[in-house]
């Protein structure tokens, strides 16, 4: 599933491309992609509009247009928004935005979990986003200070926090590993139990991954293309997400896996300290 690199590199592939365009219309060729709306109240709000900004939110995509409206989109599982006409794809195609003087974007979704929702302002589209999203990573209020208050008195193991969009926005299972091991911390520790310091290194460790994801153009190691098609290469630099036996880049030691809330986890033995739990 993509998350926060994978759909950032999508939004900075595309955002030049499209700003100042109009977006003509939303074709929608799968009704479930704007399920609870209709395709027609989607396209009522978008259709004719120029497109101001691609601007992301956690993992979705949030296209602003000058009327004021916004089209909300989700990858889920298996989306990819592409600026190519790959034909391969294009079996999977769930809805089109056509632009002029274009170029046209194919929402792709072999899954259909995807989704484009449509809001008549931009106060309406936060509302939306905020009832479901935490602090965004890369924003100033994101701080250690932040993640010690929104672990705190959770029972939950550390990896189940991070998987959370509505603690921290944007981190999936790729990032949640990779997270943990630049931290030091075990995946099961309980997230009450992240202490000053833990905190410090938890917060670092949060941005250092996604920064690492975004350098590399996010990680295909599943459908996930960016807007051109292509396969990203962070999953080459992973440290220990998918490296099962592998030798921990830290410390030597075999990188173990196991499951953390119904999730293969990744982390290395040695170096990734279990927290105990301590009283709020
Ligand atoms: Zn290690």
């Amino acid at each position: 599933m993509p998350e926060l690199p994978e759909v950032e590199t999508i939004r900075s592939q595309l955002e030049p491309e499209i700003v100042g365009n109009r977006l003509v219309s939303v074709e929608v060729l799968d009704p479930l992609w704007t399920e609870p709306m209709t395709p027609a109240e989607v396209a009522g709000i978008c259709d004719g509009g120029v497109i101001t900004a691609l601007e992301r939110r956690g993992k979705y995509l949030v296209l602003a247009l000058d009327q004021g409206g916004r089209l909300v989109m989700h990858l889920r599982m298996t989306g990819n928004l592409l600026i190519s006409e790959d034909e391969a794809a294009q079996r999977h195609l769930r809805a089109r935005l056509r632009l002029e003087p274009g170029p046209d974007l194919s929402f792709v979704d072999s899954r259909r979990f995807g989704r484009g929702l449509a809001f008549p302002d931009g106060g309406s589209a936060d509302d939306y986003l905020d009832a479901r999203l935490g602090v965004e990573p890369f924003s100033a209020d994101f701080t250690p200070e932040v993640l010690t208050e929104l672990a705190a008195g959770r029972l939950a193991p550390l990896k189940s926090f991070l998987l959370r969009q509505d603690r921290v926005a944007g981190i999936g299972n790729i990032y949640a590993d990779e997270a943990l091991h630049r931290a030091g911390l075990h995946p099961l520790s309980p997230a009450g139990s992240l202490r000053g310091e833990h905190s410090v290194r938890l917060h670092a460790g949060i941005l250092a991954a996604l920064r690492a994801g975004i350098e590399f153009g996010g990680a295909s190691i599943d459908d996930y293309r960016d807007a051109r098609g292509e396969q990203g290469t962070a999953h080459d630099e992973f440290l220990v997400h998918l490296r099962e036996g592998e030798p921990c880049p830290r410390c030597g030691a075999a990188v173990r896996r196991t499951r953390v809330a119904g999730r293969s986890t990744y982390f290395c033995p040695r170096c990734q300290r279990r927290l105990r739990r301590r009283r709020r």
